[in-house]
Formats: C-alpha cells, structure tokens, sequence
C-alpha cells in the first residue's frame, strides 16, 4: 500500500466499511495543494483490495494533473468501491458512501465515473454537499466529448496539417457514454467512421445511425486509419498495441490510456502523435469543477474551448525541446503540484 502511495506521491488514503450495506470503500486524496480533490467514484468488480487501492491512487493522481492544466482550483481525488455480488439495497449503499465522505470535511468532492450514476449521487447528495453531477447537476459525459472533439481537431492540424476532419478515417474504441456522443460529433464533421464496443449492440447503433463501419474489439487498433480514438477502460496503449498501430495519431477520451508512462516514449519513436489523456479529456472535470462553484453554461463552454489550445501549446513545446508531448504535459503538471 506504502509503496502505491510513494510511487504515486499520494497525499492521503482513507477506508471505510459498513456491514449493514455492504460498502467497502477507498478514497485516494492525491493533492489538495491546489484546491479540494475532486474526481470520480468507481463502482467496480475487483479481484483484490490491492487493485482497488491501486487503480483509486494512480487515477487520483491523474485528477491532479487534469486539474492542474485545466487551470481548475481543484485538487486530484478518486474513490473506489467495491462492488458486492449482491446488493441488497444499492441506494443504502450510495448513502453509507456519502457520509464517509462527509467525514473528509470537504477534503474530497465525488462526480459519477465507471458503474455509477447520477442517481447514486443523488443519494450521496442526501448526507453531503460535497457531490456533483447528480441528476440536477448532469451528466458530464457530453462535455467530455466535446472536448474531445476539440482535442482531435488540434491534433489532426498539429500532425496532418488541417484541422478539417472531413473524410479523415477515424477508429472510435468504445461507444459509451463519452464515445458514442464523440462518435456523433466526428459523423457531423464528415469523418469516415470505424467503431468497435465489447457491446455488440453499441457498434450496430454507430452503424445504422452514424454510417460507421463496425471492426471486431481485438482488430481496431491495428486497423489502417488516420486517428485512433481510445474510449473504452484505461491501459489500452502497451508495448504490443503499439507495434501494431497503424495511424498518424492517438487521442481519445480514456482515462491512463498508457500501461506505463514508457509507452510514450515508444509512440513518439513510430512517429505518432499522443493527445496526453487528462488534457484532451478534461471537459467532464471543467464541467462539473465549474459547475460546482456555481458557473453558468457560456463560461464553461468557453473554458471548454481551451482544450484544443492547450493541446496546441503542448505539441509545439514537445516539438521544440525534441520530448514527447505526455512528458511535457507531465512536467508542466508537476511544475504547478510540486513548485520550488
Ligand atoms: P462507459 O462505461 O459509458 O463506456 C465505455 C464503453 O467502452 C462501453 O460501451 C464498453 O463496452 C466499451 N469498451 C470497453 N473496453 C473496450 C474495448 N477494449 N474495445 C471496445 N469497446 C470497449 O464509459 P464512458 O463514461 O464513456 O468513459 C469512457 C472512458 O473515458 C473511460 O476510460 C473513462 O474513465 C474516461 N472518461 C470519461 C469521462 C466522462 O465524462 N464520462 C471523463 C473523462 C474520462
């Protein structure tokens, strides 16, 4: 757990159970140098408490980061619970989660992520103020697609020379929430589609809706086209994915695309280009953050807007110091959490 903590630099790790509901939950505070921690709650099937702990510190420290480029007065936080095999009442559940937080003292703000929704924050929200995107508030997935659109488009002028998608091949993996809605923005903007979901069912929607062409889950990857676009669970770029990709550039809404921070590296040496995933994918935080604070629609749409600059600033400074844009992205990140 210790060595988690370090390898993460992690501020804080709380715990908590409550037999009577069934929770077991983690809540990793990375850093509230900047502002309390906010991010995600996972309701997720591990194999061990060990993972849990795990995946809650290394996506608390990517919060951190999205925060901290985005400008964002927030911290980075994420908590885990883990899900039971059987619930007997899962807004009893959600509940005992919201006083846990509570106990933080404003340390920790949650947002829905992976297995929740906005009506379990609607039962946190019952024992805590310290909540977003319940069912009042929205959910922040479109926002998150928008940025992502946004992303793309830089990317594609930063490496292809026009930020003009139309007839660009584009590979979407993953047609969720945030994925499926990028997916219609991309078949707005003239793109030429192909998709895959372990849901066979999101791939046939994409196909008699969007006109895309539907690959197999194990062959998008490696499949010819001009920008691959991870949406689906993290980890997806290794050593092996890599080799095998075929496309000019890599940039998608999954959060920890990279298996391990080497793995940019090994992008940078085929000549792809890599969007660092919590600056392309920051329009769910920029939406909720803002959102939390009161902000009405225009400004945050305005904030939105940034994210392709950001990226835009990122390319040319990896461009220049001859580095990949994920170590810039991570330096300038570091630079805010850790000054001198
Ligand atoms: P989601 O659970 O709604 O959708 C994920 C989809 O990807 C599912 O349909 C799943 O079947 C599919 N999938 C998973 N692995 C796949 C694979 N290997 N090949 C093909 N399909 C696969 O999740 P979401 O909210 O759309 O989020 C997608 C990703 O973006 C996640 O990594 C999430 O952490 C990240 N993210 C989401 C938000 C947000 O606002 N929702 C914000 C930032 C980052």
């Amino acid at each position: 757990m210790f060595g988690i903590m370090e390898a993460t630099r992690l501020e804080s790790l709380h715990v908590a159970q409550d037999p009577a509901t069934g929770l077991q939950a983690i809540i990793a505070l990375h850093s509230t140098r900047l502002g309390p921690a906010l991010g995600g709650c996972r309701y997720l099937t591990y194999s061990d408490s060990h993972s849990a702990v795990a995946d809650a510190a290394r996506l608390a420290q990517s919060m951190s980061y999205k925060a901290a480029l985005a400008g964002l007065p927030f911290g980075g936080g994420k908590a885990v619970i883990l899900r039971p095999a059987h619930v007997p009442n899962r807004g009893a559940l959600f509940e005992a989660f919201g006083r846990f937080i509570e106990t933080l003292n404003g340390r920790y703000i949650t947002a829905v992520d992976s297995g929740t929704k906005s009506e379990d924050m609607d039962c946190i929200a019952q024992y805590t103020q310290h909540v977003t995107s319940t069912r009042t508030a929205g959910d922040p997935s479109p926002h998150t697609a928008m940025g992502v659109f946004a992303g793309i488009r830089a990317s594609a002028m930063a490496r292809l020379g026009s930020d003009d998608l139309q007839g660009l091949r584009i590979a979407v993996q993953g047609l969720g929430q945030v994925g499926y809605a990028l997916a219609e923005q991309l078949a707005a903007a003239g793109a030429e589609l192909l998709v895959s979901d372990l849901d066979p069912g999101r791939a046939l929607l994409a196909v008699e809706q969007l006109g895309a062409q539907a690959v197999q889950p194990a062959e998008l990857a490696a499949t010819p086209c001009d920008i691959f676009v991870p949406c689906g669970l993290g980890g997806v770029l290794d050593q092996a994915t890599v080799a095998h990709l075929h496309c000019a550039v890599v940039a998608g809404a999954a959060n920890n695309q990279l298996a391990s921070p080497e793995v940019a590296e090994l992008l940078e040496a085929r000549g792809i280009l890599y969007a660092p995933d919590y600056v392309i994918n920051s329009g769910g935080l920029i939406y909720v953050a803002l959102q939390h604070q009161g902000a009405e629609l225009p400004a945050i749409t305005a904030h939105l807007a940034r994210i392709g600059q950001r990226l835009t600033d990122i390319y040319a400074q990896a461009q220049a110091q001859n580095r990949s844009p994920a170590r810039v992205a991570a330096q300038q990140a570091e630079a805010l959490l850790y000054p001198r």
